[in-house]
């Protein structure tokens, strides 16, 4: 489905981002991942290497723009073009807003949204020098009712919405489209370092009665970033086993 395409994916060390990369390059896709270190980016590297996926990693630091424009110019001048973007690096929160300091809220959304702008600018003047790109980001069903405490979490997913509905309209014209996918509780490190008293009651409000594999997610990415949904843009998918109703 994705023969032939560059793709960069952050976050792409482990949980949903990793198998966003493997899902990539099981349909063909040239797949550079990204992560916030050299440790992790080469243990991603070398647990796909035991897998037989031969790839390589970056891990500049998301929040300075110069660092993030040079990695990508480098994949561009190495690959010939950057096809596709997926924003997946995300950090998350639980405090109370009495228990959170304004550099806690600030971090979260230097990652999950500053991030997303430094990396998506940089990527953008190849995908208009082509006529062509996807750009996808990873939001959350927080994005759309909340979540009782760690408000920088959700405020940051709600953000990523309207930077993915409103780049949408601005990029359109270049046909490139912008979407997100917004996952329910997922499978991956972020999850399962919650306590289990707080899990098992979640799982109780999935009417699919399951929480999410990071592979169920990863399908809603490899859709969005194919051919099939060529007239699809502006748009959040959800991946949540409906648990947003
Ligand atoms: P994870 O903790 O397993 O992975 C997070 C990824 O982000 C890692 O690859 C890590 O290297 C990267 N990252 C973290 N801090 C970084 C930094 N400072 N700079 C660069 N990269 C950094 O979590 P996950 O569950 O795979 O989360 C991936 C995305 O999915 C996030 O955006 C998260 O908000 C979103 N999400 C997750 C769930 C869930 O239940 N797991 C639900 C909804 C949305």
């Amino acid at each position: 489905m994705l023969k032939g395409k560059v793709a960069i994916i952050t976050g792409g060390t482990r949980g949903i981002g990793l198998e966003i990369v493997r899902l990539f390059k099981e349909n063909g896709a040239e797949v550079i991942l990204l992560g916030s270190r050299a440790e992790t980016v080469d243990k991603a590297i070398q647990l796909l290497n035991d897998e037989d996926i031969k790839i390589e990693g970056y891990y500049p630091n998301l929040s300075n723009y110069d660092e993030v424009k040079q990695v990508a110019d480098k994949i561009a001048e190495k690959y010939g073009k950057i096809d596709i973007l997926v924003n997946n690096a995300g950090i998350s929160a639980s405090k109370t807003i009495d228990d959170t300091t304004s550099e806690e809220f600030s971090k979260i959304i230097d990652l999950n949204l500053n991030a997303i702008f430094n990396m998506t600018k940089a990527v953008v003047p190849y995908m208009k020098k082509q006529h062509e790109g996807v750009i996808l980001n990873t939001s959350s069903m927080v994005s759309i009712y909340g979540q009782p405490s760690g408000v920088g979490y959700p405020s940051s997913k709600f953000a990523v919405n309207g930077f993915t509905k409103s780049l949408a309209r601005e990029l359109a014209p270049f046909n490139i489209r912008v979407n997100a996918v917004a996952p329910g509780i997922t499978n991956t490190d972020m999850v399962t370092n919650l306590p289990k008293e707080v899990i098992a009651p979640l799982i109780k409000t999935i009417p699919l009665g399951r929480i999410g594999e990071p592979r169920d997610v990863a399908n809603a990415f490899l859709f969005l970033a194919s051919d099939m949904a060529s007239y699809i843009t502006g748009d959040i998918l959800s991946v949540d086993g409906c648990a947003r109703s």
